[in-house]
């Protein structure tokens, strides 16, 4: 048993080795590709003294509903609201949820950051009248309970 333990720790220490070298290179290639993007870099500085291109709402993180979650939303990194495809979960439309439509949800709705659009307006619009209706419905229940008992009390 022993002799065998002993025969392995050459190999182990070789594997271990070249793990090293590995993680090394790969430190390498990494600083390499740094200094890579720092040369590319030094042009584009004269470029960013015209006005930058609209890209989209500016994202106000202060005024976001909090979460617990770790890490932030997509659009916490970029800075700026950019307008979202999706298709309705409802009808299947294909619509777009604009960075000014997300800028209100999340800042002025305090919606929840990993919520997006699943509806579309026309499909949100009857969502809304439904619910609308089926409050409507239970407070309209509730006074004719009311008003039954108060009958009944008398
Ligand atoms: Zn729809």
């Amino acid at each position: 048993m022993a002799s065998i333990r002993l025969a392995r720790q050459p190999n182990d220490e070789n594997r271990i080795g070249l793990m090293k070298s590995g993680k090394q290179k790969y430190a390498e290639t990494k600083a390499k590709r740094n200094h890579k993007a720092a040369k590319v870099e030094s042009p584009n500085k004269q470029q960013e003294r015209q006005p930058r291109p609209v890209l989209g709402p500016p994202v106000n993180e202060a005024l976001l509903a909090p979460n617990n979650s770790y890490g932030a939303p997509d659009f916490v990194y970029r800075g700026y609201y950019v307008n979202r495809p999706f298709r309705c979960v409802e009808c299947g439309k294909e619509e777009v949820w604009t960075g000014t439509q997300q800028k209100w949800w999340y800042e002025v709705a305090k919606g929840f950051v990993y919520t997006t659009a699943v509806r579309c307006r026309l499909c949100r619009r009857k969502k809304r009248q439904q619910s609308d209706e089926s409050r409507r419905v239970h407070v309209e229940g509730l006074e004719r309970k009311a008003r039954r008992n108060r009958q009944g009390s008398k």
